[in-house]
């Protein structure tokens, strides 16, 4: 770690749209850490599979965010595994805190926090979770060969991971709450040509039983007629979307109503120096691409306003604001 805790760019988060960051910040010479609390890849490095990453036609996520990894390792990139606190914007510099007690400087800041897997908040799928319920099948997916499983989703996510768990178990129930998939049609085909999944449209799962063993049961309803009953099941998988981690936002940064912070086209909110990239930006898709795509614009971007910033400084003149002018 730096000896005075001072950086040209702090990262905050080792998704593939921080890792893009670290990689082009050392590139271009940006004295660099990247904080993450765990594992490096984020989302990705649960993906059971990519295939829709250029260049590359299929890829386990866990390697993927391996080779973001490695690849930024090799310009020397600073990793530290801390938890991150506190972002506290400033002039000179932007402070962030970490959970150990130390806190870094930096001229620029880059938030890559990313999502969460969402929750569905039925009775039974908190008291379970880990007792057959899961937001991972990939993690999770090993303790199910050879059972029944329901999976609640009807986008990506929900489909990739119905494909991965009918690999392991003998039936597979995909819940839906209408009678189309969001889902892209490549995968939506996969899935209605596997045997092993069978798709309940207009369903909702309301509970999740379980006893000694772990899950048992899941309690659903139709949301046309809502007449219930219970589908025998051992594990419960929910892919239901992401909520963004904004925790770390700092007041004053534009957020949409959903939560996702509004930047201009360099990444940078209404702060100087101060960039949200990746799943937690607001922006149409949402793919691993994209996000490498925003930690390149951020990280170049950061580049050229430290650089500024430096040369100013050098040039004595008066300090830059903390907002930017709309
Ligand atoms: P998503 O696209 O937002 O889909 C969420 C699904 O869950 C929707 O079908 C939604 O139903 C359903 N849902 C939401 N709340 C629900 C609730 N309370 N009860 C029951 N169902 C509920 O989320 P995602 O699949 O995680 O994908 C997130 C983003 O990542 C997307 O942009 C996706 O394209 C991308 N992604 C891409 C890939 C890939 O390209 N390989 C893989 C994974 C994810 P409705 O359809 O009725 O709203």
């Amino acid at each position: 770690m730096s000896e005075n805790g001072m950086y040209d760019l702090i990262i905050v988060g080792g998704g593939p749209a921080g890792l893009t960051a670290g990689l082009y910040a050392m590139r271009a010479a940006l004295k660099t850490v990247l904080v993450e609390k765990g594992v490096a890849g984020g989302q990705v490095a649960i993906s059971d599979s990519v295939e829709n990453y250029p260049g590359i036609e299929e890829i386990s996520g866990f390697d993927l965010s391996n080779k973001f990894l490695q690849h930024a390792r090799a310009y020397d990139l600073e990793v530290v595994n801390q938890e991150v606190v506190a972002i506290e914007p400033g002039v000179e510099h932007h402070t962030v805190q970490l959970a150990n007690g130390v806190s870094l400087r930096g001229h620029a800041v880059i938030l890559a926090a990313g999502g969460s897997p969402r929750k569905l908040n039925i009775p039974g799928e908190s008291e379970y979770y880990g007792k057959g319920v899961s937001y991972c099948a990939t993690c999770d997916g090993f303790f199910f060969r050879g059972k029944t499983v329901v999976v609640v989703g009807g986008g990506d996510t929900a489909m990739e991971e119905a494909l991965y768990l009918a690999k392991l178990a003998n039936h597979v129930y995909l819940l839906h709450r209408r009678d189309a998939l969001r889902a892209s049609r490549i995968l939506q085909q996969r899935v209605m040509a596997e045997c092993k999944i069978e798709i309940l449209w207009n369903t909702i799962p309301v509970e999740i039983k379980a006893d000694e063993g772990g899950v048992c049961a899941v309690r659903i309803q139709d949301t046309k007629t809502a007449e219930q009953r219970e589908l025998a099941a051992d594990g419960f998988f929910v892919f239901i979307g992401f909520f963004p981690n904004n925790q770390l936002v700092p007041a004053g940064v534009k957020m949409n109503a959903d939560g996702y912070v509004v930047t201009d086209e360099k990444c940078e909110t209404g702060i100087r120096g101060l960039y949200v990239v990746g799943d937690l930006r607001e922006k149409y898709a949402r793919q691993i691409v994209i996000a490498a795509a925003d930690g390149c614009t951020a990280a170049l971007a950061a580049a050229h306003f430290v650089e500024s910033k430096k040369a100013a400084s050098l040039a004595c003149e008066a300090p830059a604001e903390l907002f930017s002018n709309p």
